[in-house]
């Protein structure tokens, strides 16, 4: 990370997967930006996530399927280039009701209902689709190196106020994630604690997902293992992981794939999702002719959005 002496066009505050797509999208619109960031990217919440495409804790509902729609078709879109760490994958859903609310099922464009002998045993109904997966070390690097080639300048600084940034540009765009609950005073924004286990070397033949428990249930294929989660403890803020969390993690896994008996963690992770009642995204006009744009609260569905929303901002912005 380094500063730049030259005065950019717009700040873009934050470098999880919402500010550096954000970024990426201003600057494919030929803007010159800099981000600015308090933690390294490797340490953000987006450095944690199983990054499927797959809505989950975000609202509301209509916004959030076109954001969806437009990031499912650009990381498939990523997904020809096996440099992105973007690649299809195939998933199955299960549910324990006969009529599982699917509401998403519209941005995908292939959803294949499983009856019969392909119905997982202990289900009543399950869904295959295919979906985009984010291999987040590859594909958080990959756009840390696209903004890189392309000019962007990472700034590691921390804001206490958004004016800061208006100071050195007429744009900002806030994407600080649960950072914005102080930056903005945004008493909406809550923690949902996420804890996932990585099985090194072990891979499944489709993710899975079962959100039907008290605890979310999923695993997810990726080049350097199984990632298992979950969990999804609203406004628990701690960050190291729990032992207790660990066992029922493993526990639920192997009782879906009992071959995972013999699997041990080799990496434990915590994150917080930015969860609020509705995504915020919005655009501030300043009576000084500025700009503010707030792109925060994704809640669990960053890597599933990301693309939809910076689009949106690059259109407010950019012209
Ligand atoms: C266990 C887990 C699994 C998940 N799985 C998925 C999944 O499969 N699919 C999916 O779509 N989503 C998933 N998510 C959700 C996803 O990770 C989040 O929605 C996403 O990371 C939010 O990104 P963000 O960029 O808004 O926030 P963050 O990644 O938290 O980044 C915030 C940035 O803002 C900066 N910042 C904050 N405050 C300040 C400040 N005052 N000054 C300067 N900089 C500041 C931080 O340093 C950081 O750079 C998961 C999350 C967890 C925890």
């Amino acid at each position: 990370m380094s500063g730049s002496p030259t005065r950019p066009d717009v700040i873009v505050i934050g470098a999880g997967v919402i500010g550096l797509v954000t970024a990426l999208c201003l600057r494919e619109r030929g803007m010159s930006v800099q981000v600015w960031t308090r933690d390294d990217p490797w340490q953000t919440t987006s450095s944690v996530a199983a990054a499927i495409w797959y809505p989950f804790l975000a609202e509301p509902r209509d916004r959030c399927s076109a954001w969806g729609r437009v990031t499912f078709l650009r990381l498939q879109q990523l997904a020809r280039d096996p440099a992105s760490g973007v690649r299809m994958q195939s998933v199955v859903e299960v549910f324990a009701t006969d009529e599982p609310d699917l509401w998403w099922a519209g941005q995908v464009p292939e959803l294949q209902r499983l009856h019969g002998e392909q119905l997982p045993a202990g289900y009543r109904a399950a869904v295959r689709v295919q979906v985009p997966v984010c291999d987040v070390p590859i594909h958080l690097q990959w756009l840390l190196d696209e903004l890189q080639h392309k000019g962007v300048t990472l700034v590691q600084r921390e804001v206490a106020n958004l004016h800061e940034a208006l100071s050195v540009a007429d744009l900002a765009v806030n994407c600080t994630g649960l950072g914005a609950r102080e930056l903005c005073d945004d008493h909406e924004l809550r923690a949902v604690r996420g804890q996932v286990l990585r099985l090194a070397k072990v891979q499944l033949p489709h993710a899975w997902i079962d959100d039907s428990g008290e605890r979310p249930c999923y695993l997810i294929p990726r080049s350097d293992g199984l990632i298992v989660g979950g969990t999804a403890q609203m406004g628990d803020e701690r960050l190291e992981p729990d032992a207790e969390d660990t066992d029922r993690i493993l526990q639920e896994a192997r009782r879906s794939f009992p071959a995972l008996r013999n699997c041990e963690p080799d990496i434990v992770r915590v994150g917080l999702r930015p969860y609020r009642s509705t995504v915020r995204l919005e655009c501030v006009d300043l009576e000084n002719g500025k700009r503010i744009v707030h792109n925060y609260g994704h809640g669990g569905s960053g890597y599933t959005l990301a693309w939809g929303c910076a689009e949106e901002v690059a259109s407010w912005l950019a012209g």
